[in-house]
């Protein structure tokens, strides 16, 4: 199967659901509850998607200042100054993508606060601009670890939205579907894990920036069969490509972890310059936050609670310096490349000294200033010239 056929089927499906009075749509935040929209008959649409197309499509260097010119600063979310400047100029990379002539129109917006705070003014935009309900998730933050009495507080969440979705769908929520989209979705993310796995192998044959492309169905399909029978036929692949000795990067010399967000706008150039050093990025902090191994389909709410507080992002500075260090042994890299994504603080994890605190591990890296999307704030030049310094030195 191939992803670009599969985000094209989606998206296409997408657009003539928001087109049918018969079809509901819910926009959700990447890391929201999508399981629940999907069981109750929602299909669903994910703003940060659309942010990543905006950067990697580089339309948002002309959406950004819209926003920026309504009040939404340069230093905020760059997908939700992208998306909203795209927004008021009434254009969308969707359009020439997939023949859209818009974003799909909600019926709901639902975001949920395990990520950053930003995700919810930018939905409340949508919801004053087209009078939609909002509704959102509020979990605790910045976890050391993950309580009984945090994960029965988001449970509890769920419930009372569930009975305003209902509202919304017409309908009541059918155990059996909830049950069902958290299995997809558990499938799905084993898989998920299982292609990220196959880059410690020796050349790794995928990197990061495969990755980034490879993400799409497991963020915007998760809950579905289309998710799972596509990272079972890529899982396939990659295992084909392991016995045949194929390598994402030819004569495989250095192994690198990036820590951060994608570049999206600059993610060939990033690609081509760690290539020409041989240097193969296998692992990610970005690319595994769509592992959920909590999922539990006869667990429904309670696992989807602890799944969702439980991401990366949602937690303690301890937790992810362990994290860091355990991916580290395990993929057996040579070092660290953070991105210092100016508007995104949230996941930008080089600010608060883990850095130097990996290096007294024994673990070596660099930082390297940037963005997700306003590549105002990135240099190509500066960052070359750092990583390949970097390279040099593993
Ligand atoms: S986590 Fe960062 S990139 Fe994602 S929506 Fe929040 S501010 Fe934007």
């Amino acid at each position: 199967m191939d992803v670009k056929q599969v985000m094209r089927d989606y998206f296409v499906d997408l657009g003539e659901a928001a087109k049918d009075p018969a079809r509901k749509v819910a926009w959700c935040t990447s890391v929201g509850p999508a399981e629940i929209l999907r069981a109750l008959g929602f299909e669903v649409y994910f703003p940060e998607n659309h942010g990543a197309l905006l950067g990697a499509t580089r339309v948002c260097g002309d959406t950004i200042p819209v926003a920026n010119a309504q009040g939404y600063s340069p230093e905020i979310c760059s997908y939700l100054t992208s998306d909203i400047g795209a927004a008021l100029k009434g254009i969308t990379p969707l359009t020439k993508a997939y023949g859209l002539s818009e974003v799909p129109r909600p019926d709901v917006l639902v975001y949920c606060t395990n990520q950053c705070k930003d995700v919810m003014h930018w939905f409340a935009w949508y919801a004053r601009r087209w009078n939609v309900p909002l509704l959102g998730i509020h979990p605790p933050n910045h976890l050391p670890e993950v309580l009984p009495e945090q994960v029965a507080d988001v449970a509890a969440q769920y419930r009372r939205m569930i009975g305003q979705l209902e509202t919304i769908a017409g309908r009541k929520l059918d155990p059996e579907a909830l049950r069902s989209a958290l299995a997809h979705s558990k499938e799905a993310t084993d898989l998920w894990a299982q292609v990220l796995d196959s880059a410690k192998a020796r050349p790794a044959p995928l990197n990061f920036f495969d990755g980034a492309i490879f993400m799409g169905p497991i963020v915007v399909l998760r809950g579905t069969p289309i998710a799972t029978d596509y990272y079972r036929s890529l899982l396939a692949e990659l295992q084909a490509r392991i016995a045949a000795g194929h390598a994402a990067v030819p004569r495989e010399r250095l192994r690198i972890y990036w820590e951060g967000m994608p570049v999206w706008g600059r993610l060939r150039h990033l690609s081509d310059l760690f290539a020409k050093q041989r240097a193969a990025v296998v692992a990610s902090t970005y690319c595994n936050s769509w592992i959920f191994a909590d999922f539990d389909p006869d667990e429904p709410l309670e696992s989807m609670a602890r799944a969702y507080l439980k991401i990366f992002i949602n937690r303690d500075d301890a937790y992810k310096e362990a994290y860091i260090e355990r991916l580290v042994r395990e993929f057996v890299i040579d070092g660290v490349v953070f991105h210092a994504a100016r508007t995104c603080p949230n996941n930008s994890n080089s600010s608060y000294n883990l850095p130097q605190r990996l290096a007294a591990r024994g673990i070596r890296s660099v930082v390297v200033d940037g963005d997700l999307c306003d590549l105002r704030c990135f240099s190509d030049e500066q960052s070359t010239t750092l990583i390949e310094a970097f390279l040099e030195t593993l």
